[in-house]
C-alpha cells in the first residue's frame, strides 16, 4: 500500500542523506589537520588570449588530496572551512602559495579566489598587501575572483575593500556571472576589472541560437563598461571560435587545459614558448 511504499521510499532515501552528513561532519572535522599535514595543493588552470594558445594568466583552484576519500572538491570543502571559521587562515595559505608560484612565470596574471567571508574580512586588504610584499609579485599581477555573493551584504565594505585593492594596482574579477541572480545593476554599482562568464552560457552555444545572442549580448555590455571579458568551460573549439570571433578577451576551459599542479603547468607554458620560438623561427627562414 501507499503507506509502505511511502516507508520503502523512505528508507531508500535516509541512509543516503544520512552517510552525506555524516560525510559532512567527517570533512568538517578533519579539514584542519588536513591543512596542517599539507593535504591541500593548488592546481593551476591556463587562460589564453583569442588564438587558444598563448596563455596570459592561470586561475589557482584548491584542491584537497584526502588519503582515504581522494580527491575532493573545493565546491565540497570551500563551504565547510567558511563554516568552521578556516577560510580566513585556509584563503591566506592559497593566496601566499599561489603569488609564491607565480612569481616563477613572467608576465602571467594569478587569479584567486577569494570567498565572501575572506574578503569581507577586516584583516583582508592588509593581509594581501602583505603577501605581496613578501613574495615580491607585482600587484598588477595578481587578480582576485569574487562571485556576486559577496555583493548580496555590506555594500559600504565590499566596496570599500574593492577600491582600496583597486587602488594598489590589484585586479578584481566578477566570477560566474549570469549564474544565479546576477543582477546587472552590480555592474553599475560596482566597478570589476574583469567579468568571468558562467560555463553554463558556453554549453548552450552551439546548438541555440538564443544562446548565442545572450553571450553576445555579455560580451559587448561587459566590453562596454571597459571590462577583461573571460569565457569559462571553453571545451571545444566551435566554443573558442565563438567567443573570439565576439571579442571575448581571456579563453579557459579544457579545450586549452586541464587545471594542472605546478610542476606540469611549467611543462605546459615551455612546451607553449617552444612551439613559438619554433613558429617564428619558420617565418624568418627563407621559402
Ligand atoms: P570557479 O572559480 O568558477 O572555477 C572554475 C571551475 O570549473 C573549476 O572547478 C574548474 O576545474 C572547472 N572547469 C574548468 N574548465 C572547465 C571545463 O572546460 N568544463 C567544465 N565542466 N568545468 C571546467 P573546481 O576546481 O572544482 O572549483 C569549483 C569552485 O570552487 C570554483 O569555481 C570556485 O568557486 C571554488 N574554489 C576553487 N578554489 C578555491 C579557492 O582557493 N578559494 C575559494 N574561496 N574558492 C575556490
Ligand atoms: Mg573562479
Ligand atoms: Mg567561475
Ligand atoms: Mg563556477
Amino acid at each position: 500500500d501507499a503507506k509502505a511504499a511511502g516507508r520503502a521510499c523512505w528508507s531508500f532515501f535516509a541512509p543516503s542523506m544520512q552517510e552525506d552528513l555524516l560525510l559532512r561532519d567527517r570533512l568538517s572535522r578533519e579539514l584542519r589537520q588536513a591543512i596542517l599535514e599539507n593535504q591541500l595543493s593548488i592546481v593551476y588552470q591556463p587562460q589564453s588570449c583569442r588564438d587558444g594558445a598563448t596563455v596570459v594568466g592561470v586561475e589557482a583552484l584548491a584542491r584537497w588530496d584526502h588519503p582515504e576519500l581522494g580527491s575532493i572538491s573545493p565546491a565540497r570543502f570551500i563551504p565547510l572551512a567558511e563554516e568552521t571559521g578556516l577560510i580566513n587562515a585556509l584563503g591566506l595559505w592559497i593566496l601566499r602559495r599561489a603569488c609564491k608560484d607565480a612569481c616563477g612565470w613572467e608576465n602571467l596574471i594569478v587569479s584567486v579566489n577569494v570567498s565572501p567571508t575572506q574578503f569581507k574580512a577586516p584583516g583582508f586588504v592588509c593581509d594581501v598587501m602583505k603577501v605581496l610584499a613578501e613574495t615580491g609579485l607585482p600587484p598588477a599581477r595578481l587578480e582576485l575572483e569574487v562571485t556576486e555573493s559577496v555583493l548580496l551584504s555590506n555594500e559600504a565594505t565590499t566596496l570599500a575593500a574593492m577600491h582600496r585593492l583597486q587602488g594598489e594596482g590589484i585586479k578584481i574579477a566578477l566570477d560566474d556571472f549570469g549564474a544565479g541572480y546576477s543582477s546587472l545593476s552590480y555592474l553599475r554599482r560596482f566597478s570589476f576589472n574583469s567579468l568571468k562568464i558562467d560555463r553554463d552560457f558556453l554549453s548552450a552555444v552551439t546548438d541555440s541560437t538564443e544562446a548565442q545572442a545572450v553571450l553576445k549580448t555579455i560580451i559587448s555590455l561587459g566590453k562596454a563598461l571597459g571590462m577583461d571579458v573571460v569565457g569559462e568551460g571553453v571545451e571545444d573549439a566551435d566554443q573558442l571560435a565563438f567567443l573570439a570571433r565576439n571579442g571575448c578577451d581571456r579563453m579557459q576551459g579544457y579545450f586549452i587545459s586541464q587545471p594542472l599542479p605546478l610542476d606540469a603547468l611549467n611543462e605546459f607554458l615551455a612546451d607553449r614558448d617552444m612551439e613559438r620560438v619554433c613558429r617564428q623561427a619558420a617565418h624568418a627562414l627563407p621559402a
